[in-house]
Order: structure tokens, then C-alpha cells, then sequence
């Protein structure tokens, strides 16, 4: 029934709808390249903005004016966050985010359950069905994306434990959950006399069972599988979401929700494939448990070469070609300007110069073409693991700033390392590798790195701004 909008026909909504779908969709497009990605986030959030006025104004559900306030509240969250948020603190606020679709999801669908009765009418099965799986998936996203963002933030502590205790306890929530969804479900049919009122809170049951199971999911799993875990459960928040859009009957809450469970799968598989791991690997098993320092010390001890920016400028005052291979360091150093500087002076010098980019460098997908797109790295000089892979053998230098794992020529040799299998860049088939990076200390998978003690690699120490800007004015003084 229309509120403000009274008297339009039911069409109007629908065709409304069906226009916001396909701009979530075109916006999705267009996110598939990051030269359109800033368009696709506009358009997608055109088509949320259209879907959110047009329900609330139709179904009357708050004042026009208390809608304007909400959403200038929310807009100045959303532009303070944006702002205000590193672009290495990213992966959690994606976990926040996914949570809050996860926990809305669970709570309208209770809320639709209340109604129902508070108007005098019957729960029907496809409405308690549909809400238990709302229910369960949007609680587990709640509180699963809590304590990923929480372990990534360093606030949830982080030990990558996995105990039978943990497995029962899984099976327990889980199990106590579903029964909770099976009492909703079959209470039409066997409700005799009983009220219909004292069957809602099983629904409250079944979320505080799936809150438990989407803590106990999460909290075994390492923080460094955090970004997978995410991008699970921001498929797990569409999922919810598109439940909770049966359980309405609302069309476009199925679009969105369908189009956010399918690309967070599509995400998740794709991070698992590049770093060679199986998603049961991921939430059951754990990563990092066997680094092992006195390996690191074998490796190393007698065979690191220390370079300095001088002697580097040397080297490529002399090179044909250099491929500077970004990682997460450089994030962390945010050297992408220095970096983006750096390869303009070279070229300017007829030096050929790409970039060497891994699907899983840094902490979240595109991570660094993102950093060296803010410095104005043109796309074409960013260069695929396949693309550029076949061209190190011809590469005079390749400069390694602040990547680890995405390097280490262990994934190749080792059978028993955690990235054992992972596709690497194989940057000692260069003529000359220098690696820039604060310590000796390990990346993400917690293991040592051969590279690093390789004939043709030498170690430039510091950190990356600092490094890079120190090898760019050698190289202007120089030049
Ligand atoms: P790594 O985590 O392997 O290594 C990063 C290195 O950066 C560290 O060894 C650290 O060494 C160095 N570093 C940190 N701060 C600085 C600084 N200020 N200046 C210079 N160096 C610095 O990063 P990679 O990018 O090579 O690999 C990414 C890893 O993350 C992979 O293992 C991948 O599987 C994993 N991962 C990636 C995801 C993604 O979507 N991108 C998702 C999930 C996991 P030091 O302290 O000595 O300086």
C-alpha cells in the first residue's frame, strides 16, 4: 500500500526496482576494471539510493523527513569512514560493513515474523523457512565479521587454533540453531491451541545459536586468512540479504543480495586460487603454525649482500629494463608516489619499466593497483603474475619494495611450506634483484624467504618511502 506516493500503481515500485537492478548490475561492470571502478561504485550507490527512497516513501515506513536525516547521518558516517579509513585498514571495515548487511538482515526478518502475528495473521512456511535462513546466515555474518575485523584490527587476539573442543561446539550451535529453525517451520501445522506469539522467540533462539557458531567459526582462524574469511562472509551478508528479500517479498533486496553472495564467492574462490589454498584449508586449517625461526637463520646466516641506494642508482643507470614488483610493505610505507616517481625518471630516461603485480600482494584484492593507480600509474604499466612472468629473464633489475610471500621462490621448491604451490613472481630469473624491505623479518605466511639470500638479490633496508625517495634523488642528482 503507497504512502506518499498513494494512488501510483504497483508497477511504478516494481519498474522502480527493476531500474535500481540494473544499475547495481552496470555498477558491478564497470568495478571489473579499475578504470570504471569509480563509476560502478557511483552507479551501484545511485541504485541503492533509488531503492531505499522509493521503499521507505512507498511503504510509508518513516516521515520523508526523518528519511532525509537518516540518510544525511548516514551519508557523513560514510564520508568520514571513507576518509578517514587507511587503505591498509580497508579488509575490516569491508568486515564492518558485511556484519551490519548480515545483522539487518536477521533482525528484519525477526521484525517481519512480529508483524505478521501483531496483525493478526498466520506464519506461513515459506515465510518462517525463508526467516530461519535469514536468521541463521545473518547472525553468523554478524559475528563472525566482528571478530574478523576485530582480529584484524589487533583488538581479537589471533592464534590459529583448531581443537575438537571447537569442532564439537560448531556442531553443537549449528545443530541447536537448525532445530530452532525446524520448530518455526513446523509450528503451522502442529500449532492446536498454542498462540501463535509463544512460537516467535524459537526465532531468537535460532539467533543467539547461529551468534555463537559465527564467533566459534571465526575465532580458530588465523588473522592472516582474515581478507578470505571476509570476502566469505560479504557473501554470506548477500545471502542473508537476498533471504530476507523472500521473506519480504521484495524484489530488489533478491537482486542485491543475489549479485553481493555471488561476487563475494566469485572473490573468495579467486583469493584461494592465488595463493593455491582450499577454502575448507582456510576455515579448518591454519596457516603460519609451522614458521620456523631456525630455518630463517640457515637460510640467511652468511649469505645476505646489503646494497645502498647509491650503489642501486648505479645499477640502473646502466638497465634496459626494470620491473619493480610492489607488496604489502609498500602500503604500509604508502611509497606508492615515491614508487610512481621513481619509474617516471627512468623512463623519462628510455629505461623500460613495468610493474610486476600479484594477485594477492598486500592485504585485499587489487591492492596495489589500486596504490599505484592514486599515484597515477597508467594501467598498461601494470603487468599480470602471467604477463609478466615470461619477461624476467630479460629484466636487468627487478626492485622488490616491501613484498615478501608474492616472491619466494619457496612456493616452487618446498612441499611442506604453507604457500607450497602458490604461483610466485620469479623475479631471481632477473639479472639483478634488489630487495627493499625494514628487516629480514617474514611476511604474512610467517616463513623464510630464500630469495633473499640468493647470489644475484641484495637487500636495500629501510622502509619503502623512505627507500624509494632516497633511490629517486640519487637518481635525479645523477641524471
Ligand atoms: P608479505 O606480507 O609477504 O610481506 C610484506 C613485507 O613488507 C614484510 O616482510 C615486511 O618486512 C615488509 N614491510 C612492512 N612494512 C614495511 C615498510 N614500511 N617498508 C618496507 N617494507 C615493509 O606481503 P606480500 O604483499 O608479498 O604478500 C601478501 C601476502 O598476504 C601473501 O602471503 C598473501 O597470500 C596474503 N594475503 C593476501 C590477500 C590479498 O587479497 N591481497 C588476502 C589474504 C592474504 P619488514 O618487516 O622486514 O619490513
Amino acid at each position: 500500500m503507497a504512502g506518499v506516493l498513494g494512488g501510483l500503481p504497483q508497477s511504478v515500485l516494481q519498474l522502480v526496482y527493476l531500474v535500481s537492478g540494473i544499475l547495481f548490475i552496470q555498477g558491478l561492470r564497470d568495478m571489473t576494471h579499475p578504470r570504471t571502478a569509480t563509476r560502478g561504485n557511483l552507479i551501484s550507490s545511485g541504485g541503492m539510493f533509488l531503492a531505499v527512497v522509493i521503499t521507505v516513501l512507498w511503504f510509508e515506513i518513516i516521515s520523508p523527513a526523518v528519511l532525509g536525516g537518516g540518510l544525511l547521518v548516514g551519508g557523513l558516517i560514510g564520508a568520514y569512514l571513507a576518509v578517514t579509513v587507511e587503505t591498509t585498514e580497508m579488509p575490516q571495515l569491508v568486515g564492518l560493513f558485511n556484519g551490519f548487511g548480515g545483522g539487518a538482515s536477521a533482525v528484519v526478518a525477526g521484525a517481519e515474523l512480529i508483524d505478521v502475528l501483531a496483525s493478526g495473521g498466520a506464519l506461513s512456511i515459506g515465510l518462517t523457512t525463508t526467516a530461519s535462513i535469514a536468521g541463521i546466515i545473518g547472525a553468523v555474518t554478524f559475528w563472525g565479521s566482528l571478530v574478523a575485523a576485530g582480529k584484524l584490527h589487533g583488538v581479537v587476539g589471533d592464534s590459529p587454533v583448531s581443537t575438537n573442543v571447537g569442532h564439537a561446539l560448531k556442531i553443537l550451535f549449528l545443530g541447536a540453531a537448525v532445530a530452532a529453525g525446524l520448530h518455526l517451520v513446523v509450528q503451522p501445522s502442529v500449532i492446536g491451541a498454542v498462540p501463535l506469539s509463544s512460537w516467535v522467540p524459537s526465532y531468537w533462539v535460532l539467533v543467539a545459536a547461529a551468534s555463537l557458531l559465527g564467533i566459534i567459526l571465526v575465532v580458530p582462524i588465523g588473522g592472516a586468512d582474515m581478507p578470505v574469511v571476509i570476502a566469505l562472509l560479504n557473501s554470506y551478508s548477500g545471502l542473508a540479504a537476498a533471504t530476507t528479500g523472500f521473506v519480504l517479498n521484495n524484489t530488489v533486496l533478491i537482486i542485491a543480495g543475489t549479485l553481493v553472495g555471488a561476487s563475494g564467492m566469485i572473490l573468495t574462490v579467486i583469493m584461494c586460487d592465488s595463493m593455491n589454498r582450499s577454502l575448507t584449508n582456510v576455515l579448518f586449517g591454519g596457516l603460519g603454525e609451522d614458521a620456523s625461526g631456525g630455518d630463517m637463520e640457515d637460510i640467511y646466516e652468511g649469505n645476505i649482500s646489503e646494497t645502498s641506494p647509491e650503489e642501486v642508482e648505479m645499477l640502473l643507470e646502466v638497465a634496459d629494463r626494470v620491473v619493480i614488483v610492489p607488496g604489502y610493505g609498500m602500503a604500509v610505507g604508502q611509497a606508492q608516489h615515491a614508487v610512481a616517481e621513481l619509474a617516471d625518471l627512468l623512463e623519462e630516461n628510455g629505461v623500460d619499466v613495468e610493474f610486476g603485480i600479484h594477485p594477492v600482494a598486500g592485504r585485499m584484492p587489487g591492492h596495489m593497483n589500486a596504490l599505484l593507480a592514486e599515484a597515477d600509474v597508467s594501467y598498461e604499466k601494470m603487468r599480470e603474475l602471467e604477463e609478466v612472468n615470461p619477461t624476467f629473464s630479460q629484466t636487468d633489475v627487478v626492485i622488490v619494495t616491501g613484498a615478501n610471500d608474492v616472491v619466494n621462490p619457496q612456493a616452487n621448491e618446498a612441499d611442506d611450506s604453507p604457500i607450497s604451490g602458490m604461483p610466485v613472481l620469479n623475479v631471481w630469473e632477473a639479472g639483478t634483484v634488489i630487495v627493499n624491505k625494514r628487516s629480514l623479518s617474514p611476511g604474512f605466511s610467517g616463513i623464510a624467504n630464500p630469495l633473499f639470500a640468493k647470489d644475484n638479490t641484495s637487500m636495500l633496508f629501510g622502509d619503502a618511502k623512505e627507500s624509494m625517495q632516497a633511490l629517486v634523488n640519487e637518481y635525479k642528482e645523477n641524471m
